[in-house]
């Protein structure tokens, strides 16, 4: 993990955008290094980095916008991407959504895997927390904290019945995330849905691809995990995390927390210089440090 990666070939899906409910296709193409992670709306022929500098809006899903072009329902695909140590690629898509497949990150994992992985012969810099940063709404809180990995710690509460609360915690690596986290759908809740079909969204949504709580359980035959729902808020700040551009080394504390809280806690700790490093992994020298280094002596010295 020590160094940058792409896909070893392109790989390709077609599904329906969570709020149009129309077809998406979408490429994953392999990328040179440092090219970093950039969606290409191929119908209009704008591309988008996917970093925080484009960050759109974040009412329903993560959007990214540029030159009054969007990109929405990003976190899924970024979850995947950043959760399995993607660094360079290009993601096309023809429409303005990326399509919702099951709600979860679990088939763009499946087909990450067929894309297969290749290194590149450039050092990872991750994004080290120094100083504690944080905020509060409220009950709502998010906070990253110096850790000498990439973990997330998550509470939810609702007031509802079936959803008072759940919590879990994790270090995010590509196995952890692909087994505890991949899978987690979105959820919603079934008093929310006829308010969204009203204001035009979740058009495409269906017990296909999101969880529905009504009042008195789950609509859908089963849940995934027990807490299903948290650990899909953890697949969404992964995702949303990921906007930072580099892999994260530190801890996410967050308490009923959404994409909005994820991206402002993470703009956040940018804005503050002396809270965070970039730094590649121990022991892998970056190309600074070895133009830095002094020159090899033509002899030894004598002792
Ligand atoms: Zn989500």
């Amino acid at each position: 993990m020590g160094y940058r990666r792409t896909l070893r070939r392109e790989v390709a899906c077609t599904g329906i955008g969570l709020h149009s409910g129309r077809a998406v296709h979408l490429r994953l193409r392999p990328a040179p290094a440092e090219h970093g992670i950039r969606f290409l709306r191929a119908d209009v022929g704008v591309e988008i980095p996917a970093t925080l500098q484009y960050l759109g809006g974040q009412d329903h899903a993560t959007t990214l916008t540029r030159d009054g072009v969007s990109i929405g329902t990003i976190e899924h695909l970024l979850a995947a991407l950043g959760g399995l140590g993607i660094d360079d690629v290009l993601v096309e898509v023809d429409g303005p959504e990326v399509p919702v497949l099951d709600g979860s990150a679990a088939p763009f994992v499946m087909l990450l895997h067929e894309a297969g992985l290749r290194p590149l012969a450039v050092p990872r810099l991750h994004v080290k927390v120094l100083e504690p940063v944080e905020v509060v709404r409220g009950a709502k809180s998010v906070r990253l904290l110096p850790a000498d990995h990439f973990e997330v710690a998550y509470s939810i509460g609702f007031d509802h019945p079936l959803l008072r609360h759940q919590s879990f915690a994790l270090r995010v690596t590509p196995r952890a995330f692909t087994d505890a986290i991949s899978s987690a759908r979105t959820f919603g809740f079934l008093r929310d849905v006829e308010m969204l079909r009203k204001s035009g969204l979740a058009l495409g949504g269906s017990l296909e691809n999101a969880v529905v709580i009504g009042e008195t359980g789950v609509l859908n035959n089963k849940l995934r995990f027990a807490d299903e729902f948290v650990r899909h808020k953890i697949l969404d700040a992964v995702g949303d995390l990921t906007l930072l551009a580099h892999p994260l080394v530190g801890r996410l504390e967050a308490t009923r927390a959404g994409h909005a809280l994820h991206a402002e806690v993470a703009q956040k700790l940018l804005s503050i210089p002396t809270a965070w490093e970039l730094v590649p992994r121990p022991g892998i020298p970056t190309l600074e440090a070895v133009a830095r280094a002094p020159e090899p002596r033509l002899q030894p010295a004598e002792a």
